[in-house]
Order: structure tokens, then sequence, then C-alpha cells
């Protein structure tokens, strides 16, 4: 019989799905965050030879996610952009839940799932699975390269009188790692701002560069590495 979870049910089923894999393990979220947890869990996964496919729907992979899920073996990755649906699968066991994946960790949302067992369900387990295999097949597998962002291209100098052109050019929070207009006066997202300018802290450390998102010890002061600095200045120079 399925069985019904609450958040910490879910959780901690999601984690155990991850952790108990012995060949197969499925996940689908439109949302994908790499934590450092989450990576440990999947890194450990990987170790044992067990093929991962993740399927996600929402965001832009960071580059830094994107790296760390390039160390790991057997890991596929996809993107389909309507995807809503939520489903953790390996083997034996199955949630289907509310849940994304980066939230398995955190514990702030009331969500519900439920848990499936494919030795007393297999109908309704092999049913999941067709589906999820499905939107498998109509959705883009997402390559997996490492690839240092490239710096600076089409960034322009912030004084540029175009407000188009400034629109479109993007950064990197340098705590929380999301997309932000590209200023490296400004290099917080608006909720992280507000947390450090509780303290006000010009050289707080951080680890993201606001300009190509790799990690890297960043601060207000500086918040970008030494590369993307120098061509931040060459940028000002030639544009004067
Ligand atoms: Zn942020
Ligand atoms: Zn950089």
């Amino acid at each position: 019989m399925a069985e019904f979870l609450t958040t910490n049910g879910t959780s901690y089923n999601i984690e155990k799905i991850i952790i108990d894999a012995k060949s197969e393990l499925i996940l689908v979220s439109p949302y994908l965050q790499i934590s450092k947890t989450f990576f440990e869990r999947l890194k450990d996964a990987s170790n044992k030879n067990v093929s991962i496919k993740i399927i996600y729907g929402k965001d832009e992979l960071k580059p830094n996610e994107r790296n760390s899920l390039a160390e790991l073996n057997n890991v596929e990755i996809f993107f389909f952009k309507n995807l809503h649906a939520k489903c953790y699968f390996n083997e034996t066991k199955m949630v289907i839940t509310s849940m994304n994946m980066y939230e398995f960790s955190e514990k702030n949302n009331r969500e519900m799932g439920v848990l499936i067992d494919r030795n007393s369900d297999r109908e309704l387990f092999d049913k999941a699975v067709a589906e999820t295999l499905s939107i498998i097949q109509s959705a883009e597998q997402i390559g997996l390269r490492e690839t240092i962002r490239p710096f600076f291209i089409g960034k322009k100098p912030l004084e540029s009188k175009n407000p188009q052109i400034k629109k479109n050019i993007s950064g990197y929070c340098i705590r929380c790692e999301s997309r932000i207009d590209y200023n490296p006066e400004e290099p917080y997202c608006g909720d992280c701002f507000s947390v450090w300018f509780r303290f006000g802290n010009f050289d707080y450390q951080e680890n993201v560069c606001h300009s190509c998102g790799e990690y890297e010890i960043t601060s207000m002061n500086k918040p970008q590495c030494y590369r993307c600095y120098m061509e931040h200045q060459q940028e000002l120079r030639r544009s004067k």
C-alpha cells in the first residue's frame, strides 16, 4: 500500500531513495539547486555506479552546479520546460510529492507526498515510471562539459547610454549565485543584500564571482575574481 507522507517523511524518504539506490536513480523536479548535502548524496550514488537521471524544467543551471555535476559519473541531465511534476525513485521505492528536490534538506514549507513501494504497488509504480520515461523522451539532454563561463561576452561597461544593452547584462549574486543585473557596485540579489546590509561589512567573505559565477573568494569591496576584475578595468579604459 502507498503511504502518506508529511514534510518530514517526504524529505526523509527522498534522501533514503538516493542513499539506497543500487542501480538506478531518477529525480524529477522543476527546480534544481544543488546544495552541498544534495551533491554529496549524488556523489555517493555515482561512486556506487548508480545510473542517475535528473529532469528539471526551470532556471538555468548555475556554472558551479554544472561543474559539480560534470564531476560525477553516470549522471544525465534533462531539461523539460513545462515540467511541474515532482517524483523521485530508485529501483524499488518512489516518492511523488509537492516537494522540489532542493528542499529535501530544508523544511520550511508544508509538503505532502506519497511513498510507493514497487513490491506492493507494482502497477502504480510502473505507471509513474512510464510517465517519467515519456517526459525524458521529449526532454532536451543537457551537456555537462565543464565550462568556464566566457568572460564579459556581450558585457558593456555600466555607463552605457543604451538602456537596452544595460538590461541584457547579467551577473551573479556573490552570495547565493542567483542571476542578477551586472553591476559590480551592487553584487548581491535583493534578499542577500538585505542580510548583508544589517552588518554592512564590505570585506565580508563571499564565494562567488559577480561576473563569471565561478567559485572565488569575493566581497562587496572585491566582487569579482581577479581575471574578471582585470577584464572590467580594460573595458572601462576602452570606453573612455
Ligand atoms: Zn543572493
Ligand atoms: Zn570571475
